[in-house]
């Protein structure tokens, strides 16, 4: 299997350091609901691990969760409510939203709040090693005395100005500067008892100390999305390879931007989405599902309400072509998976690089062929183990519909011949409203059930 690691910009074969292959990302601040650009990235993990569990690695994966930082303090001050109130259900809607994707858990979501003792003897190693120095109550991370910094990003050659300190945990785009490893806060504020006064962890910290708690000082792969790699994953780096000496991952692996009608999205611009938001306008979540499957991971992914829809009808259609595979599923003795041409090139496509968009195109040539591939429903359903698509609750079901609703059917037929269009969405929203939904095709009127069982 190949992967494009981006600590060396190039594809390499990914050789596991031990099993079960440990996989660290970086999860959600829960000061808001997570947007779709998010959920884009946390598909294309959930598809990696998938990829590597297709060939036969056990994979553990942790995810973190940071309950504490400014903005959460921020918004629970501005809602009146405590901490841990104010966070928790934009941390339950997050586990929902997964859920509803078919991203598979996590075995670990640690939190940030639970690790603040760890968190500040991991400082103190740093400190010990001369790597970061207390000033005023918080401490900073002393890039200058960090040879390998910058290697991630490609930002070596830049020349590190000693004495670049600052106070604040904000930055712009190439600003390199020594970061905050705790933060000294008012004795008003929300925060814990360190040696260096009462303060709280810098956002980078957490990742570091958490992903070697669980998966230990060197793992196979950190995943995130390419808005991380500075100065977050920098620093992560930093923070860990100073501590142990170690190196820290083998595999960072990035994914793109989800653009909004092709601008970032922005809670200004009125382009800023959520699962919600697509739930509202009656789009399943797979749907979203099936969009970021249709774009490479490290490759822009552009999404319109357009592009939405199209991914709803491909999607419909592939449903709709299954239902009538009715034969059996197994496959024999003698063939097995391997022997599949459609399933050789579905997985040589996906363990290049995960490049999704061709194996979902070699799924659509196999619904699309004429001849019966034999054992084609088993091919199926092992390339949904990857794509997650939840093609078995399609696979050879046709459908039962109720007297009442092939009278509606009818009525609606009648009246779209007539040419009462009115009259005929009218019946469609009675019809939806039993559960079923009327897919419109080339060869008339599919019907099919809008909470597939
Ligand atoms: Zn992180």
């Amino acid at each position: 299997m190949k992967l494009y690691n981006f600590l060396h910009r190039k594809v390499e074969e990914f050789i596991p350091l031990k099993s079960p292959v440990g996989m660290y990302s970086c999860g959600p601040t829960t000061y808001d609901f997570v947007h779709i650009g998010n959920l884009r990235t946390f598909i294309f993990e959930d598809v990696l691990q998938r990829v590597l569990e297709a060939n036969g690695l056990e994979v553990k994966r942790v995810m973190n969760i940071t309950d504490i930082d400014d903005k959460i303090i921020k918004g629970a001050k501005d809602a009146g409510l405590p901490i841990e109130e104010f966070s928790k259900p934009y941390e339950k809607v997050f586990m929902e939203d997964l859920s509803k994707l078919n991203i598979k858990y996590a075995n670990v979501y640690p939190k940030a709040t639970e690790h603040i003792g760890h968190m500040i003897k991991y400082i103190e190693e740093l400190i010990k090693k001369g790597l970061a120095y207390a000033r005023e109550g918080s401490v900073y991370f002393d890039i200058s005395e960090s040879p390998g910094y910058g290697k991630l990003t490609g930002l070596e050659n830049i020349s590190l100005k000693e004495g670049t300190r600052i106070s604040s945990d904000e930055y712009t785009k190439d600003d390199v500067q020594d970061f905050a490893l705790w933060k000294s806060v008012e004795s008003t504020e929300v925060g814990y008892d360190s040696p260096w006064g009462r303060g709280r962890p810098g956002w980078h910290i957490e990742c570091s100390v958490m992903s070697q708690e669980y998966l230990g000082n060197t793992f196979d792969i950190h995943a995130g999305g390419v808005d991380l790699i500075f100065p977050h994953h920098e620093n992560e780096i930093a923070q860990a390879e100073g501590k142990t000496g170690e190196k820290f991952v083998n595999f960072f692996v990035e994914g793109e931007h989800l653009l909004v009608d092709g601008a970032k999205m922005a809670k200004s611009k009125g382009n800023f989405y959520k699962l919600k938001d697509l739930e509202e306008k009656g789009i399943e979540p797979v749907v979203f599902r099936y969009l970021t499957l249709t774009a490479h991971y490290r490759d822009k992914l552009n999404f319109s309400w357009e592009s939405l829809q199209g991914a709803h009808n491909a999607l419909n259609n592939l449903r709709e072509k299954i239902r009538g595979w009715n034969e059996e599923i197994g496959l024999s003795e003698q063939s097995n998976l391997g022997d599949n041409l459609f399933w050789q090139r579905f997985f040589e496509s996906v363990n290049n690089d995960l490049n999704l968009p061709q194996a979902v195109a070699v799924l659509w040539e196999m619904v699309n062929s004429d001849t019966t591939t034999p054992g084609r429903s088993k091919v199926l359903l092992e390339m949904d183990k990857i794509l997650g698509l939840n093609l078995d609750q399609y696979l050879g079901k046709t459908i039962e519909i109720p007297e009442g609703v092939q009278k509606l059917i009818g009525r609606r037929e009648e009246a779209r011949k007539t040419g009462n269009f009115k009259e005929s969405d009218k019946l469609r929203h009675e019809i939806k409203k039993l559960g079923f939904e009327i897919l419109d095709t080339e060869s008339g009127p599919k019907i099919k059930k809008t909470n597939a069982s």
